[in-house]
């Protein structure tokens, strides 16, 4: 055959194209279109040249964009053209190594339904394989240790495969075809139930006996694609008190897993929305409306009118959840405040005293992944809020509206996560945690170094918030040889809501939260901001109080009550009725007076410290173990459909103040008047979110600007930020809400990162 009359092409595809089932997918349609050529991965990601007629080679590459695989990404193809060669064939060729990593790895994904049909198929080798998995499905992120994604480089590496998965492995026709995770009860990982002391159980199989300890009532630790989880059975009302019990955590809801959506029925109602998202590859958490009835030990979630729910995000979950055939409680391998354990050997030592048995196994996890959480929001219509995201997301890039020189933005404290960033992309990594302590700060460490390798990005500019005793800011300020960017905490939170949205500014931006350090030093969280990602003007505020006794505050709600009581009663405070016979008059006493003087007790505008008063009054929880728990009960206790709003008076100095006392007042009035909390709680809200609208939409007018933020934690409480949201939309201005990332300070990194990049670019 002549080669004149055809051409040959060049290609280089990037994005997540690797891991993904795109070789074999080149190889296919190459074969349909009666091309030759070859295709193989790089560190870019995959460069392929195919030679034919000019005509299916134009057909060729559009297919190529897009018609991909399942799980691939096609960020981007360069097509150039060559000289025909005259090749007979297509051949997929080893990969090359040479330059520098940039090939996307995916997330993790649950169990595709090839997979699960085989796993229930009793003549398929793979029955019952609680690693089975394919190119469209399986670990990705918690495995790889290096890029380009080849089973050498992740933790599937001590397995060598038997010739029957290798087969599959090396034929493109197979659904396996360069499954790096690929595996088999021959030749891949198993599964064991220990004892806590550490000795293997001994059983036939370890998931049917783990199961039968479950429906004993015992506490099983499961190693999961992220991490390990402490499991239980949510039906029994004394196993879920010893979790609780044991792991120290006395009062947030857990979450529970059931092993279909027909069992999920029985627990939550779900909107079509949160069906499908709750059965995504994801798996995440969605935060559902329990059903009345539903058949539940009263500690699972206490006095919540929500569960996190979710379906097995893994072959080894699908199996026990069938064996053990009631929902389970899943909850984070940790004790409270600790990260997620990942390795084995701290595993057991973690939580051999929490756990009753351990279900293992030898496939080691690289990185832990938490598992993500997700709240839906009607906000002009249903949509999904990350409220963590972590597992099922981490590490899928988020674009940047700006270009950015390699950098890392360290993130904040609490619920930290950081990113790092180069030219237009960002990848934020898992949830790491309240950075408090050092087991913590190790796993920020570690994560930060794998994402660095991962995507070969170093670092020359390190963004950290300006709070200098936080861990992240610490470990900015030690990197050596990089330039140091401080951002604002609550410029973050407005640069990451515009930024994932794929926007520069101007905006205004309600941003309110438990605490953010100001650029006065005070302690922020009420913030009203205009301007763009570069910079922002601090143009509002809520009406600054004392917070007596600094940290303690954010433990003892009731503190802030006292204290805003101070502030709206002209300096008086007397024990109200909600508070009175849950703390001691005396302290309260000692507390005042602390607030009066001012003595340990810094100034501060937050709106999580206003809820913290607010629940304080209606009568919730004297003390929390977790920032926003008190905020959260308020929230549930709101009775819905109330439209009664309490004043929130607007104050038109230089800056405009939101002046909550008036709101306080209301509070005071209308609960010694005997209505039901829940009614106060409600008006609260209401009142809250229309004096929000009202301000930003004075401040939107004043500054010639159109676009409203709606961000920081506070906004994860629904009742609000959907108020608030109609309100402005109602005013004419086009609403931003964060949607790829968490309102709260899981999103900051992200938000530094867009801001220190438009600093350096302008
Ligand atoms: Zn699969
Ligand atoms: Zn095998
Ligand atoms: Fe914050």
């Amino acid at each position: 055959m002549s080669t004149g009359t055809r051409e040959r092409v060049r290609a280089r595809v990037e994005g997540v194209v690797q891991g993904v089932g795109f070789r074999p997918f080149v190889h296919r349609l190459a074969g349909e279109h009666a091309l030759a050529g070859w295709v193989r991965n790089d560190e870019r990601g995959v460069l392929l040249e195919v030679e034919g007629a000019g005509e299916a080679l134009a057909r060729f590459l559009e297919r190529l964009a897009h018609e991909p695989p399942p799980l691939a990404v096609v960020e981007r193809v360069y097509a150039e053209p060559l000289r025909a060669t005259g090749e007979h064939g297509f051949q997929i060729l080893r990969s090359g190594r040479s330059g520098e990593p940039a090939a996307l790895v995916s997330p993790d994904v649950a169990p595709c339904r090839d997979c699960l049909a085989e796993l229930w198929d009793p003549r398929d080798r793979r029955h019952r394989y609680p690693f089975i998995n394919c190119t469209n499905c399986g670990p990705r992120f918690t495995i790889v240790r290096a890029v380009p994604y080849d089973r050498p480089l992740t933790t599937m590496s001590a397995f060598e495969m038997c010739a029957a998965c290798r087969a599959e492995y090396e034929d493109p026709a197979s659904r396996r075809f360069h499954a790096q995770p690929n595996a088999c009860p021959v030749c891949g990982p198993t599964v064991r139930l220990i004892a806590r002391s550490g000795e293997t159980i001994d059983s036939e199989d370890a998931i049917a006996a783990a199961a039968a300890l479950l429906r004993a009532g015992q506490i099983v630790a499961v190693k999961g694609v992220g991490g390990y989880q402490l499991a239980c059975r949510a039906d029994e009302q004394r196993a879920v008190t010893e979790l609780r019990r044991r792991k120290g955590r006395e009062q947030k809801p857990f979450a529970l897993m059931a092993r279909d959506l027909g069992a999920l029925g029985a627990l939550v109602a779900l909107t079509p929305g949160e069906r499908e998202l709750v059965s995504a590859r994801e798996r995440p958490i969605v935060l559902a409306a329990r059903l009345p009835g539903a058949l539940l030990a009263a500690a699972v979630a206490p006095g919540s009118p929500h569960l996190g729910v979710m379906l097995p995000s893994t072959p080894l979950h699908h199996l026990l959840l069938a064996d053990t055939d009631t929902a389970l409680v899943m909850s984070s391998g940790n004790l409270s405040e600790e990260p997620i354990a990942h390795r084995d050997d701290d595993a057991l030592t973690r939580l051999g005293e929490v756990a009753d048995a351990l279900l293992v196994h030898d496939r080691p996890i690289h990185v832990a992944a938490d598992d993500s959480v997700v709240r839906f929001f009607t906000v002009e219509r249903e949509r999904p809020l990350m409220l963590r995201r972590s597992r099922g997301y981490a590490p899928a890039s988020i674009p940047l509206p700006l270009s950015a020189p390699p950098l890392l933005a360290c993130g904040a404290e609490l619920k930290n996560t950081f990113c790092l960033a180069k030219g237009s992309r960002a990848w934020v990594g898992a949830h790491v945690g309240d950075l408090k302590n050092w087991e913590t700060l190790r796993a920020f460490r570690a994560g930060i170094a794998h994402l660095e390798a991962l995507f070969a990005v170093e670092p020359t500019v390190l963004a950290h918030d300006l709070h200098p005793d936080y861990l992240s800011t610490s470990y900015a300020l030690a990197r050596e040889g990089v330039e140091l960017v401080g951002v604002q905490h609550h410029h973050a939170h407005l640069a990451a809501c515009l930024a994932e949205h794929g926007e520069r500014g101007p905006a205004i931006g309600a941003i309110y939260d438990g605490a953010g350090l100001g650029t006065d030093g005070a302690i922020w969280g009420g913030e009203l901001l205009a301007g763009d990602l570069q910079r922002v003007e601090r143009v509002g505020h809520l009406r600054p109080v004392r917070l007596p006794g600094g940290d303690a505050a954010v433990r003892e709600p009731w503190r802030m009550a006292c204290s805003w009581l101070l502030a709206a009663f002209d300096g008086e405070a007397p024990l109200p009725a909600g508070i009175a016979g849950r703390v001691d008059p005396e302290r309260w006493g000692q507390v005042a007076a602390l607030a009066r003087s001012g003595t340990a007790s810094p100034i501060t505008t937050s709106v999580g410290r206003l809820f913290d008063a607010v629940s304080a009054l209606c009568g919730i929880g004297a003390s929390v173990h977790e920032e926003g728990r008190a905020a959260a009960q308020l929230e549930a206790l709101a009775a819905p459909g109330e439209q009664g709003a309490y004043p929130l008076p607007l104050v038109d100095a230089d800056v405009l103040e939101l002046d909550a006392r008036e709101t306080v007042r209301a509070i005071v009035r209308d609960l010694s008047a005997g209505v039901r909390p829940a009614l106060a709680s409600a008006r609260f809200h209401n009142g809250l979110a229309d004096g929000t609208a009202r301000a930003v939409s004075l401040l939107a007018e004043r500054h010639g600007v159109r676009t409203a933020v709606l961000s920081g934690g506070v906004f994860q409480n629904r009742m609000l930020l959907e108020r608030c949201a109609e309100e402005l939309t109602r005013a004419g201005l086009r609403v931003l809400i964060p949607r790829q990332l968490p309102p709260n300070d899981g999103g900051i990194a992200y938000g530094q990162a867009a801001v220190a990049a438009a600093r350096l670019q302008g």
